[in-house]
């Protein structure tokens, strides 16, 4: 069957996807519902004076930031723990359990039981998220060319979760409050680990340790072999620099950007909902960007990968500025159209589907592969570091709206021409990606 058929001997290149792919697919969709329907309440809750603690919106977004850093830092240490004793498949059926904990905990009105949720959860992802995704790539025979497009399904898996999880929770929230919302996503875990249960044959090929047989690269050499280890490691560390930036505008989504969807959007809704919109577009954008790449690709002209990512900072920036009018458009204090919010996401979710998969492409062909696991660790840590640093938002009752927003923006603009000026170093040091 297909299991077995992408278990062919190396360099043989299956038809069809291997099985496991659709139960990831399944189980991190589910995880995924979970982890951004939390994130998506998170802040309002907080300073929900009825069900919550009455927090100011620093407050909220302040502890949002410090749960970001931890919640994306913690793969580094799940993702070795697998490598070296848990193996990747009881890795993330720990994991899940701690996450299925975390969500449980968040349906309790204590503060002190809240920090606890928080703790289970930074373990929960620390142990499911790296290691999810090396299952993903494991399922496939070195040099598979549906790798990279099993990636793509895997995405739109995490970006699906991602989209149903705020829209489930702003009806179940309108109607049970804030406790039960939170009961909703603990279900949704408990459904991804089941999913790994029932189907754990399937996802058993792609359960093996790192570090033995797939150090060796069994493939000829390519241009990027003849470039000296630590030059391609620098070169991917600029990137991840540089997407720090990327990450913390995109986590304004359960924050500032809520905030505004929350007190200045004329709709019928709450800011949780908002939060469904940038995931739908990442969804919306997939298959039409891949169509575009190919026939770019076709005619000589597809752009480098690091091109692609500067293109995503500059779509960033793009988004931002359109919220610097979304703002001004309403006086700063009163409420706009919901379309300016719109907009900005479809911005966001062109960027972010520009950007992040090639980011996780670029590391696993730049990458020495002694190192591969350390650098895909890495990635998420600059991803924490970028939630981290979401704290700017302290400044969001401070400043005017319009401000923040083109301070956003303005950042994201820098970043981009930082990269374009260091574009061509770059490509030197990672030749033919
Ligand atoms: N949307 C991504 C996720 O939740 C963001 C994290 C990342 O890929 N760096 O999986």
């Amino acid at each position: 069957m297909s299991r077995e058929a992408a278990h062919s001997p190396a360099g043989a290149t299956p038809a069809r996807h291997p099985r496991g792919l659709y139960v990831l697919f399944a189980t991190e969709m589910w995880e995924r519902f979970s982890f951004y329907t939390m994130l998506a309440l998170f802040t309002l809750y907080l300073q929900d004076k009825a069900e919550g603690f009455g927090w100011t919106a620093a407050q909220a977004t302040t502890l949002r930031a410090n749960y970001l850093g931890a919640v994306f830092f913690s793969p580094i240490v799940g993702g070795w723990l697998a490598d070296r004793f848990l193996g990747y498949r009881r890795a993330v059926m720990i994991g899940g359990v701690f996450f299925i904990a975390g969500h449980l905990l968040l349906a309790f009105p204590t503060i002190g039981i809240v920090y606890a949720a928080l703790v289970c959860l930074v373990i929960g992802n620390g142990l499911f998220k790296p290691n999810v995704s090396t299952i993903v790539g494991n399922l496939y025979p070195k040099g598979s060319h549906l790798r990279d497009r099993g990636y793509n399904i895997f995405y739109m898996g995490i970006n699906l979760g991602a989209t149903v999880g705020p829209i489930v929770v702003e009806f179940v929230h309108r109607y049970y409050g804030f406790h039960p919302s939170f009961a909703v996503a603990a279900v949704g875990m408990a459904i991804s680990v089941l999913t790994v249960i029932v189907f754990r044959k399937d996802i058993e090929p792609g359960d093996r340790r790192k570090g033995h047989e797939d150090v060796e690269d069994a493939s000829p050499p390519t241009a990027i072999d003849a470039v000296p280890a630590g030059r391609r490691i620098v070169a991917l560390v600029v990137i991840y620099l540089i997407s720090v930036v990327f990450w913390m505008l995109f986590f304004q989504n359960g924050s500032t950007l809520t905030y505004f969807a929350n007190d200045n959007t004329d709709w019928q809704f709450s800011g949780i909902i908002s939060n469904a919109i940038e995931p739908f577009f990442v969804i919306a954008f997939s298959l039409p960007l891949v169509w575009l790449w190919k026939k770019l690709d076709e005619k000589g002209l597809e752009p480098s990968t690091t091109t692609k990512i500067a293109m995503g900072m500059f779509l960033m920036a793009f988004a931002y500025f359109v919220m610097y009018f979304a703002g001004k458009a309403g006086g700063d204090t009163g409420k706009v159209s919901p379309w300016w919010l719109v907009s900005c996401y479809a911005l966001m979710g062109l960027a972010e589907i520009t950007l992040s998969p090639m980011a996780l492409s670029l590391v696993s062909k730049v990458a020495p592969a002694k190192v591969r696991g350390l650098m895909m660790g890495l990635w998420f840590v600059a991803t924490g570091l970028g939630g981290k640093l979401t704290q700017i938002g302290v400044y969001w009752t401070e400043w005017k709206h319009s401000t923040f927003f083109a301070v956003l923006g303005g950042m994201s603009l820098a970043t981009a021409f930082l990269l374009v000026l260091v574009l061509k170093p770059l490509k030197r040091a990672m030749p033919g990606v």
